[in-house]
């Protein structure tokens, strides 16, 4: 019985340790086929074990990496990383390792590997991680070469629109210039109807203006050329201030105004061009998009402790929720019964809030289709420490189309008559504005 027992046993050890062998030449084979390299390391970054596939992926025979520092291999500035990393998984032995490093190749050339790891003991009993290493290069140089492109595209296309912008610009000071001549009487007198074509001619003029100023603007931000100037702002100065230049709109419109200002309403750090310029903008609109004899109403207060918040709100012609979902999106244009009237371009909000972000702030709206809108603009009321330190480089005009400058181009005549045009506010002109002759 005892001999029967020990051949059963001995069978069936046979079957288990052949089951065995079986399964472990599945996973050596599974191990030396994968593409991934795999090795066992222990708390120093010795390698315990180097599966062979190394060889087909990173040039080493068998052998040669095992029993050396795998740091030996890593590219220097990789090494803390892959350290830390290390050391993180021995510390939490649950926690799956995961970094990307760069790994020399038997050739010398640098090949950037990601792995992944996990804590086990190895067959010694000494403590290892287990590393799972997939060579990426060729995905990382895609990967940056995506980026780059997508770079030298957008940077492309900023110079592009820069650069039709300025040469679109230049011919319109000394057009503007004329028509203001001319609508002086210097050109001798006006019937009624020559004075309404030219009126038409400067309407559009400024119209074309501001169209190139908000490209130029839009080039600007994209090529992340704007930093801001910061002076302190009285921000009720400012509103009011910018009111009295649209009041012949308002006029026209028979706009009724409220202005709601707090008396102690701290005064900000912040680039008074661009906040005139993010006001005017959603005041502007406001006119915009109010039919006649509408109600603007402009609040300025401490929204908390650190921030004032500007609100205008109007009781025109609104936006539905589908409208107001797209507000910010480079020229949209929302279809309402005031949009061919109101003319624009549909970048105003966006670099408004653009303008708003690098203050630190932002440009909030709510709004009801055929009851009103409400534009809500916060500022911090101290600079954030990253904009402290922004240099002055910017040099463009900034004000809105229908601000003062605008309304000046022209300075007068020569000793000879000839206009002479003022291009003070035109910094941005390549070539100064000569009048045509
Ligand atoms: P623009 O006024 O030049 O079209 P903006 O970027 O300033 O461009 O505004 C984008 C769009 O948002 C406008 O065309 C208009 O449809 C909508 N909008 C902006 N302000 C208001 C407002 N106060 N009331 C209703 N619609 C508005």
């Amino acid at each position: 019985m005892l001999a029967s027992a020990f051949n059963q046993m001995t069978t069936r050890l046979k079957t288990l340790y052949e089951d065995l062998r079986r399964s472990e030449e599945h996973f050596r084979s599974l191990i030396e086929n994968s593409s991934d390299i795999i090795t066992i390391v222990n708390r120093d970054s010795l390698v315990l074990y180097e599966s062979p596939t190394i060889e087909r992926v990173l040039g080493y025979p068998a052998g040669r990496v095992r029993d050396h520092l795998l740091t030996e291999f890593v590219h220097p500035e990789d090494i803390p990383r892959f350290l830390q990393a290390l050391d993180q998984s021995f510390a939490e032995p649950l926690r799956m390792l995961s970094v990307e490093f760069r790994f020399r190749h038997a050739n010398g050339a640098w090949r950037v590997l990601e792995a992944r790891g996990q804590y086990r003991q190895h067959m010694s009993g000494e403590p290892g991680i287990v590393i799972n290493a997939r060579d990426i290069t060729l995905r990382k140089q895609a990967e940056e070469d995506r980026v780059r492109l997508r770079e030298e595209n957008m940077k492309a296309r900023s110079e592009f629109i820069s650069t039709v912008s300025h040469e679109l610009r230049t011919p319109l000071t000394p057009i503007r210039g004329y028509v203001d001549v001319l609508l002086m009487g210097a050109g001798g007198r006006l019937t009624d109807q020559q004075r309404e074509f030219l009126q038409t001619i400067r309407d559009n003029t400024l119209r074309m203006r501001s169209l190139i100023d908000d490209l130029l603007d839009v080039g600007r931000l994209e090529a992340g050329k704007i930093t801001l100037t910061y002076n302190t702002l009285y921000l009720g100065d400012l509103i009011q201030h910018e009111i009295r230049l649209l009041q012949a709109e308002i006029d026209r419109k028979e706009m009724q105004i409220n202005l709601d200002i707090v008396h102690d309403l701290p005064a900000v750090q912040a680039d008074s061009k661009r906040v005139s310029q993010i006001f005017v903008n959603l005041f502007s609109n406001a006119l915009k998009y109010t039919y006649n004899g509408g109600i603007i109403r402009v609040r300025a207060y401490c929204d908390d402790a650190e921030t004032v918040a500007i609100e205008i709100t109007d009781t025109g012609v609104g936006m539905s929720p589908e409208q107001l979902e797209k507000l910010f999106t480079p020229f949209y244009r929302a279809d309402n019964p005031l949009r061919t009237e109101a003319g624009g371009t549909g970048l105003g909000l966006t670099i408004a809030r653009s303008f708003a972000h690098l203050h630190g702030g932002d440009i909030v709206a709510t709004s009801e289709q055929g009851v009103g809108s409400t534009f809500t603009f916060t500022l911090p009321i101290k600079p954030a420490p990253r904009q402290q330190v922004q240099v002055v480089d910017y040099h463009g005009n900034g004000h809105h189309p229908d601000s003062e400058d605008l309304l000046s181009a022209s300075t007068g005549l020569d000793a000879d008559g000839t206009p002479v045009f003022d291009t003070a506010d035109d910094p941005d002109a390549t070539t100064p504005a000569k009048p045509i002759e």
